[in-house]
């Protein structure tokens, strides 16, 4: 009678403390087979994240002339201005491109074709947040030297920042970038790209073909990458702000 009590009273202990232990082990078991742990949870409207919007600004460079438009030119040694805005515009395209999480860059020639100014300025209107063109000065004076920046002010226009401010924002950071002589900011009225964009627009003069130091420098790769460093430097700058503009 005594044994039979004890194995009673182990069966219930049994039960009640190991029974349901191996229960919970047999549907954690039935779950795993019906359903493996998942990697990508279901959907369901409490958990899945709206996704994040792409946000990102579309940057227009305009390497200056280019084609049958040879821009401002000299003799000795002989110089274009279209190659070399082409050379400087190229540079700060490759830069650019590395920067996709802000920009999304394009320019209005990529050879030596033939663009009107008409067609520059329709394409910075249609696609570009802000526009920078790109173009080497000339002097009658060979000691003129150092880089400008040149701007309208388009009132009116629902843009983050105007284009005086995109002038001041370039010319300052490519002066740093290079420490070439600063002859800052100028309201132009006359320049055809400047008269006709709805879009912030800014054209830089990066350096004289007339001052022979400096049309060195404009040779030289080192000094290339410098201008389209600090170019770059700017862009970004303002991409910021079309960006938090958007947010
Ligand atoms: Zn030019």
């Amino acid at each position: 009678m005594l044994i039979i009590s004890i194995l009673s009273l182990i069966f219930l202990l049994y039960t009640c403390y190991f029974a349901p232990a191996r229960g919970a082990a047999e549907v954690l078991t039935e779950r795993t087979e019906v359903s493996p742990p998942s990697v990508t949870p279901s959907p369901s409207p409490t958990n899945t994240p709206s996704p994040k919007p792409i946000i990102y600004a579309n940057v227009l460079i305009d390497p200056g002339h280019g084609g049958d438009d040879y821009g401002a030119e000299v003799e000795s040694p002989s110089i274009n201005e279209k190659i070399l805005n082409m050379t400087i515009a190229s540079r700060l395209y490759e830069l650019l491109r590395r920067d996709s999480e802000k920009v999304r860059v394009s320019m209005t020639r990529y050879g030596e074709t033939t663009v009107s100014r008409p067609r520059r300025v329709e394409i910075a209107n249609e696609t570009a947040d802000f526009f920078i063109s790109i173009h080497c000065n000339t002097s009658e004076s060979s000691l003129a030297r150092g880089i400008s920046t040149y701007f309208q002010t388009h009132e009116g226009v629902d843009k983050p920042f105007t284009s005086e401010e995109l002038a001041e924002v370039i010319q300052r950071t490519t002066v740093e970038s290079t420490g070439a002589r600063d002859r800052g900011i100028q309201y132009d009225a006359e320049l055809y790209l400047l008269n006709h964009t709805t879009t912030p627009t800014a054209l830089i003069e990066v350096g004289y073909l007339t001052n022979p130091e400096e049309l060195q420098l404009l040779l030289d790769d080192d000094y290339v990458d410098l201008l389209a460093e600090g170019l770059r430097k700017g862009i970004l700058e303002m991409a910021d702000r079309v960006i938090a503009s958007h947010k």
